[in-house]
């Protein structure tokens, strides 16, 4: 068995002991050798063992010898934290041997907030994107653990604007975040700036990073040890005129996003169409179109789609600031040059007394998307009781939101007051998240043998057309043997 203990020499050298009990198994070049039939064994026994090799892996597969023992348990483990069966505070688990992995922290930022189960000390964190229900607890991560968070630089830039904002919006609302603004400064000295295409170690785990679709910078994390783990957290297989789409990737456990299990998304030409006929129907009775858009994302989206619509469009709250961070950002965008073409063509507010020029003007694209607060307040104090204006939503209202409360009763809570739009109320849908149907088409093509579904409050739908597959719909806390 000179090839067996040369192995033995050879895997043990940094990294842990093999376990008692393993044998080694000298392929057909090897006759003599031979303690087993290699034709018995299955391909995955190669891929059950990696774990001990890490890097070496290929070096193993070179020396065309294989570790066979049938009772060896599986060391890779995901838990999703938060944000299993609901869409919001997102955080991930990934754990290999004593490496110990997150993807996002997350929190819904409602009334009082959501966080995720705490997780114990991190190796190394990743950060998928922006937006707060999937970085909402990365500062406290780093504050606490002085964790590394890799992330690229739009999530890096955009996240921490709205990490800010999230601190002040909290504290004032009386639920402040248990964390402050130095803490969201004292982050960024964390973060290890990536781009797609990356490719990171630790401790024998490889992590690659592919682009996500849903909004510049979105980051998909495949994470290779004793098996590929691929976590999607929000994904949009569909090029969008702000950013491209994501490619599946092929992976042994798929954890994916299931926002839209059991719902498909018109056509977006359509959609784009209908929205534009609307906003000429509002203008031609006199009326002012207001906008209201997630200021990440949905903002620069609605701006570029209504570029070369001739309409007068002015831009009010964070999507301005935003805006300007994205632009620099080439290789994150679909088209650099049609953003700037969006935002030349598009009037900004720069001061209170702008807001009266854009009252006067056609439509006004403003915070917050679900009008729990920002200038769209203010817009809609002077157009309330305008039946010709029309409020034009861009996005799915999240219940105990203002904004699901006025397409239900026609009301919002303005000033604290039980406030009546008279406005018409139209619903346009401008999601960055894939749909049922290309959920699935996704999860096919990465042809995992096991899926995670996680970030959906009806994940049954797409479990039940995912026959093929062996489907997890885990609650939080759950650990998940890969
Ligand atoms: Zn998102």
């Amino acid at each position: 068995m000179l090839y067996a203990a040369l192995a033995w020499n050879e895997f043990n050298k940094g990294s842990r002991p093999l376990v008692e009990g393993t044998q080694y198994i000298v392929n057909e070049d090897a006759p003599s050798h031979k303690v087993g039939e290699p034709s018995s064994l299955l391909k995955s026994d190669i891929a059950r063992h990696y774990i001990f090799f890490g890097r070496k892996r290929r070096k193993l597969l070179n020396m065309d010898i294989l570790i066979f023992h049938e009772a060896f348990p599986s060391l890779m483990m995901v838990k999703i934290l938060g944000g299993a069966s609901e869409v919001g505070s997102f955080a991930v688990q990934v754990q290999e041997g004593d490496i110990r992995l997150l993807v996002d922290n997350g929190l819904t930022p409602s009334k009082p907030p959501k966080y995720p189960l705490k997780p114990p000390q991190i190796d190394l964190a990743f950060l998928s994107h922006a937006h707060i229900d999937h970085s909402g607890m990365i500062p406290w991560l780093s504050m606490k653990y002085g964790t590394d968070v890799i992330a690229t630089e739009p999530t890096i830039t955009v996240g921490s604007i709205l990490l800010e904002d999230t601190v002040k919006v909290s504290a004032s609302e009386g639920y402040p975040v248990p964390y402050e603004k130095r803490d969201v400064k004292a982050m960024r000295r964390h973060f290890q700036m990536s781009t797609f295409d990356d490719h990171i170690e630790i401790g024998g785990v490889e992590i690659d990073l592919h682009p996500a679709g849903h909004i510049p910078g979105a980051t998909m994390f495949n994470i290779k040890g004793e098996k590929d783990v691929l976590v999607t957290a929000d994904i949009n297989t569909q090029d969008t005129r702000l950013v491209y789409k994501a490619e599946p990737q092929k992976c042994d456990v798929l954890v994916m996003e299931s926002t839209y299990s059991g719902r498909n998304h018109p056509p977006r030409e359509e959609t784009e169409k209908e929205f534009k006929d609307k906003i000429h129907e509002v203008i031609d009775r006199g009326g002012v179109a207001i906008v209201p858009a997630f200021a990440v994302g949905r903002s620069q989206e609605i701006m570029m789609i209504l570029a070369d619509s001739g309409f007068d469009v002015w831009l009010d709250g964070m999507g301005k600031a935003v805006a300007r961070e994205f632009l620099p950002l080439e290789k994150y965008l679909n088209s650099q040059s049609d953003l700037r073409s969006a935002m030349n063509k598009t009037n900004m507010i720069r001061h209170r007394d702008d807001r009266k020029l854009a009252l006067k003007a056609e439509v006004i694209i403003t915070t917050s998307g679900m009008l729990d607060g920002g200038p769209v307040h203010e817009y809609l104090r002077h157009l309330k009781d305008d039946k010709n204006s029309a409020v034009l939503l861009t996005g799915f209202q999240v219940e105990n939101t203002n904004g699901r409360q006025l397409v239900e009763t026609g009301t919002i809570q303005l000033n604290g007051q039980e406030t009546k739009i008279e406005c018409e109320v139209g619903f346009f849908d401008f999601s960055a998240h894939a749909d049922h149907d290309e959920l699935i088409k996704f999860a096919k093509a990465c042809n995992p043998e096991k899926v995670v579904l996680a970030h959906g409050d009806e994940r049954e739908a797409l479990r039940d057309d995912l026959k093929d597959f062996e489907v997890i719909l885990p609650t939080e806390g759950d650990e998940i043997e890969c």
